[in-house]
C-alpha cells in the first residue's frame, strides 16, 4: 500500500495565515494517504488554527513552539524549532514499522498535486525543482545518468545541496534512522538550513532526482504580499467580530 505523506508545516499567526492555510488544505485534502503535521509558531495552540483544522477534512496532528524572541530577526532563518518539532512527533509517534515520506511544506508556497505522486517513491531522499526561488524563475538539481552532479542556482551555489526546502522529501526511515539530525540554529545562516540538515542524513550521489530528472517544476516559492490594513480602526467600528 502507499507510504503516507507527512507534510510539516510551521505557520505563525498574522492577516494572511487563514487564507494561506486554505489554499493549503485545498491542495492536501486531495491528496491519497497524507497527513499534515502544522506546527504553529505561538505559545499555545490557537482557536484560528484549531477550528481550521478540525474542519479541513485534512487528517493532522497540530503542534506549537514559539521561536524565542532573540531569534525572530531579519537575516536569521526562520521556522527551525517548528520543523524540528515537526520531526521530533514523528520520532516520537512513528515506527521502523510505519512507511512514510517527510516533506517540509511551508504555508506560502503552491504544491501542485503530481508533486505528491512524485515524492511517494522517495527511497532515501528525493530532489525535484522548485519555481520562483533564489532570484530566478526556478532552481533545479542537474541530473546525468540518473545522478544528481550540480546545482542550477542564481544564489550562493556554493551550497552542499543548493536547494530550497520544498525541493525535497525524506523517507521517514532515514529519519528515524537519524535521530540526531535537526535544522540547527547556531552558525546556520539563512538558505543553509536545508543544506546543514541534508549533509547530516545523504550524500549528493545518493539523491533520487523526480520530476523527469528534475526538468519539471511543480512547486513554486511564492510568497504572499504584504496586506495592507492602512484603513482599519484602532477600535473596532463594525457591530460583529469576524474571524478572518
Ligand atoms: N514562519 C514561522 N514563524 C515566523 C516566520 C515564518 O513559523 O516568524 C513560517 C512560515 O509560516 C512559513 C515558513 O516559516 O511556513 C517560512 O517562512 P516564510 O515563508 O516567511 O519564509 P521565506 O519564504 O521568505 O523564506
Ligand atoms: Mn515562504
Amino acid at each position: 500500500s502507499l507510504p503516507t505523506i507527512y507534510a510539516i508545516t510551521p505557520t505563525y499567526s498574522r492577516a494572511v495565515q487563514k487564507a494561506e492555510l486554505t489554499r493549503l488544505a485545498n491542495t492536501f485534502r486531495q491528496v491519497p494517504r497524507f497527513h499534515w503535521i502544522v506546527v504553529e509558531d505561538s505559545n499555545m495552540r490557537t482557536e484560528l488554527v484549531s477550528r481550521f483544522l478540525a474542519r479541513s477534512g485534512v487528517p493532522y496532528t497540530h503542534l506549537h513552539v514559539l521561536t524565542p524572541r532573540r531569534y525572530k530577526r531579519a537575516g536569521l532563518p526562520r521556522a527551525t524549532e517548528q520543523r524540528n518539532a515537526g520531526i521530533g512527533w514523528l520520532r516520537q509517534h512513528r515506527s521502523p514499522r510505519d512507511f512514510g515520506i517527510v516533506f517540509f511544506a511551508d504555508d506560502d508556497n503552491t504544491y501542485s498535486l503530481e508533486l505528491f505522486e512524485e515524492m511517494r517513491s522517495t527511497r532515501k531522499v528525493s530532489v525535484w525543482p522548485v519555481g520562483l526561488v533564489g532570484g530566478r524563475r526556478y532552481e533545479r538539481p542537474l541530473v546525468d545518468k540518473g545522478r544528481v552532479v550540480g546545482w542550477y542556482t542564481g544564489w550562493r551555489a556554493d551550497r552542499p545541496f543548493a536547494i530550497d526546502m520544498a525541493g525535497f522529501s525524506v523517507n521517514l526511515q532515514v529519519i528515524l534512522a537519524n535521530p540526531k539530525a535537526v535544522f540547527k540554529r547556531r552558525g546556520s545562516q539563512p538558505g543553509m538550513q536545508e543544506s546543514d540538515f541534508l549533509k547530516q542524513i545523504t550524500k549528493v550521489e545518493e539523491l533520487e532526482p523526480k520530476a523527469r530528472s528534475c526538468t519539471k517544476v511543480l512547486v513554486w516559492h511564492t510568497r504572499t504580499e504584504k496586506v495592507n490594513l492602512g484603513n482599519e480602526t484602532k477600535h473596532h467600528q463594525d457591530t460583529i467580530q469576524i474571524e478572518v
